[in-house]
C-alpha cells in the first residue's frame, strides 16, 4: 500500500500547490505549510501535473460550455427576428435572421463536434445538441422557407 502524501492530503493544498506553479522553493514551501521538503518534492514531481492537468480540463470544459450558451443565446434572437420580421412582411430582415440562424448552427454543429473529441462531455453535448436540433427544426416548421434553409445547413453541417 502506497504511502499517503502529506502534501495531498494538507487542508491548504490548493495554496500549497500555488505556490509550487510560481516556482517558490522547496524549503520555503514546506516550511511555510509545516511539511517535509522530500514530501514537497515528492508531490510537485509525481502529483502536481495531473492536478494541474485536471484543473486545466475543468476550466476548458466550463469555456466550451459557456460558448455554447452564447451561441444559443444568440439563435434565440435570429429566431425571434425571423418571426417578428416574417409576420411584419419584411422579407428582407427575415432573410438577414435566416443566414444568421444558420451561421450559428453551423457554428453550433462545430463546437458540438469539438466537444466531441472530449469523452466525459461528450455525452452531455450530444443530447444537449440534439435536443437543441430537434428544438430549432420543431419552432421553423410553420415557417416554410427557414425551414428548409437550417435543414440544409444542418445538413452540410453533418458532411464536413
Ligand atoms: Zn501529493
Amino acid at each position: 500500500m502506497p504511502r499517503r502524501c502529506t502534501v495531498c492530503d494538507h487542508p491548504e493544498r490548493h495554496s500549497v500547490d500555488q505556490a509550487l506553479v510560481t516556482g517558490a522553493p522547496y524549503r520555503s514551501v514546506a516550511k511555510r505549510f509545516g511539511l517535509s521538503e522530500s514530501a514537497v518534492y515528492r508531490h510537485k514531481t509525481e502529483h502536481l501535473p495531473t492536478h494541474l492537468l485536471k484543473a486545466r480540463e475543468v476550466e476548458e470544459a466550463a469555456r466550451a460550455d459557456d460558448l455554447l450558451d452564447q451561441v444559443r443565446h444568440l439563435q434565440t434572437h435570429a429566431l425571434d427576428i425571423l418571426e417578428r420580421a416574417e409576420k411584419a412582411g419584411d422579407l428582407r430582415t427575415a432573410l438577414a435572421a435566416i443566414s444568421q440562424a444558420r451561421g450559428n448552427l453551423e457554428l453550433l454543429g462545430k463546437l458540438a463536434g469539438e466537444l466531441d473529441e472530449r469523452p466525459v462531455v461528450n455525452l452531455n453535448v450530444s443530447t444537449e445538441w440534439l435536443e437543441l436540433r430537434a428544438v430549432i427544426v420543431g419552432a421553423l416548421e410553420h415557417h416554410p422557407a427557414a425551414h428548409g434553409a437550417v435543414l440544409r445547413a444542418l445538413e452540410s453541417v453533418g458532411d464536413g
